[in-house]
């Protein structure tokens, strides 16, 4: 027979989504249960360079001093280069002196790091292997799910359901939410390789005649490296064979060079589907979609945590109101996309102009590129844009309630 449980908010998935809103809710007595299908926090590739966007919510939550106590990088300046030549510099300091570095903290420290802290909430709980399956559902309204844990399957009723569960949702999918768009353009290939010694740790964002390289210092001493090309191609990339690629990457960075080196086949890569959407509509009745389930942006950005993480404090904001109310309609938790869809708009429309210069492959555009990119960084308007998608313009408009300092 099922097992069967309650709970005031369930969340499916431990994300950095589903982490930050748990533990906003259970510092204010709410009680809360993540639900996450992994045994652990382990995982390898995924978003750890976290902008100084990032950094401004932490210190709005209380939460910047506590996490800064882990093992993390902090990376004070970048740039987009051609080749060896900066085209368009990157200082934090100029962006948001508050705060002017972003933070590398591999992902399973972060996670861990929430999961200490939520440890300090007696309605905190987090449930490792416990993969949800199904929906439970009332006259219309979402009340639960249904999980498979290593105790058998188990039947979690709540008075709202959060789909954390990243861009593959499936509570996106059992909760039959529409997509409004779904952009994909490109891949990228990732790989890890050593920091060569006294290379800056700066972000790098490299072009060369035929790609955009990603070159971002990785805690805490390693180098990870991604090159970005149209969806499909990396199959006539391998068919170009190894030497040429490799030389291609050798030429993109010095940083590059003892990979290439041994490279000797494209087993080191991991290929990665840059996708950005957005859901129409993130609420129903019972239930809300927060972080990459709603809105996931390209990888490429480097964004991803810091958009999810956002909408995560709203939707903690929201969820709490609703609680207090007795209201988890619709109405109620749509509010979290009323506050949080003009960011996620902007920084997806950002990165799909920036996605499609960068793609291009016209051979005039290859040549002007450069020069483009050099005359628009003299422009103020580069600045603007580096400040729509690195900073948070506002504070969120969030109770103080919400302080885990
Ligand atoms: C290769 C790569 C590099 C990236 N680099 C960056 C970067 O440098 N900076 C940045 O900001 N962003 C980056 N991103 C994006 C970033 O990782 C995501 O935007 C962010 O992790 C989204 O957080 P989330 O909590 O919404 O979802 P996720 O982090 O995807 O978390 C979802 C969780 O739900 C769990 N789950 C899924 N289905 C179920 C289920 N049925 N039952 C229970 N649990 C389930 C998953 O195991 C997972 O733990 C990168 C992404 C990738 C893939």
């Amino acid at each position: 027979m099922d097992q069967v449980m309650y709970t005031d908010v369930c969340i499916v998935g431990g994300g950095p989504a589903g982490m930050i809103l748990g533990l906003l809710l259970a510092s204010q007595g709410v009680d809360v249960t993540v639900l996450e299908k992994s045994a652990n926090f382990d995982r390898q590739y995924r978003g750890e360079i976290m902008h100084p966007r990032f950094v401004q919510m932490m210190e709005q939550i209380g939460l910047r001093t506590f996490l800064e106590q882990y093992p993390h990088l902090k990376l004070d300046e970048g740039g987009l280069y051609h080749k060896d030549k900066v085209l368009v510099p990157i200082r934090f300091s100029d962006l948001v002196p508050e705060f002017p570095y972003a933070f590398w903290m591999p992902q399973p420290i972060l996670l861990n790091a929430l999961y200490d802290k939520g440890k300090m909430y007696p309605s905190f709980h987090l449930q490792f292997h416990s993969s949800v399956k199904e929906l439970l559902k009332e006259e219309g309204r979402i009340v639960g799910v249904k999980a498979e844990t290593k105790e058998g399957e188990m039947l979690i009723h709540a008075k709202v359901t959060v789909g954390a569960d990243g861009r593959f949702s499936l509570i996106r999918k059992l909760g039959q939410f529409e997509m409004e768009y779904e952009h994909y353009n490109h891949d990228v290939a990732w790989f890890t390789t050593q920091l060569p010694q006294g290379m800056p740790k700066q972000i790098q964002l490299v072009m060369t005649d035929s790609h955009f390289c990603l070159v971002l210092p990785k805690y805490p001493d390693s180098i990870q490296g991604g090159i970005t090309f149209k969806k499909g191609e990396w199959k006539q990339i391998q068919d170009k064979g190894i030497a040429h690629f490799r030389k291609e990457l050798a030429e993109a960075s010095p940083a590059f060079k003892e990979f290439t080196d041994s490279l000797r086949d494209f087993k080191s890569f991991t290929i990665l589907q840059a996708k950005t959407m957005f859901v129409r509509e993130w609420a129903k009745d019972g239930c809300l979609l927060i972080g990459d389930a709603a809105h996931c942006a390209s990888p490429a950005g480097g964004i991803g945590v810091s958009l999810s993480t956002a909408t995560a404090i709203v939707a903690a904001d929201v969820i709490y109101e609703g609680l207090q109310k007795g209201d988890l309609s619709l109405n109620q938790l749509g509010k979290v996309q009323d506050i949080r869809c003009e960011d996620v708009r902007t920084v997806h429309q950002l990165q799909l102009k920036q996605e499609a210069m960068q793609m291009s492959q016209s051979p005039f555009m290859k040549k002007i590129r450069p020069y483009l990119i050099s005359m628009m960084s003299k422009m103020s308007i580069i600045k603007s844009v580096q400040k729509k998608v690195f900073v948070m313009s506002e504070t969120l408009p969030i109770n103080a309630r919400f302080n885990l300092r």
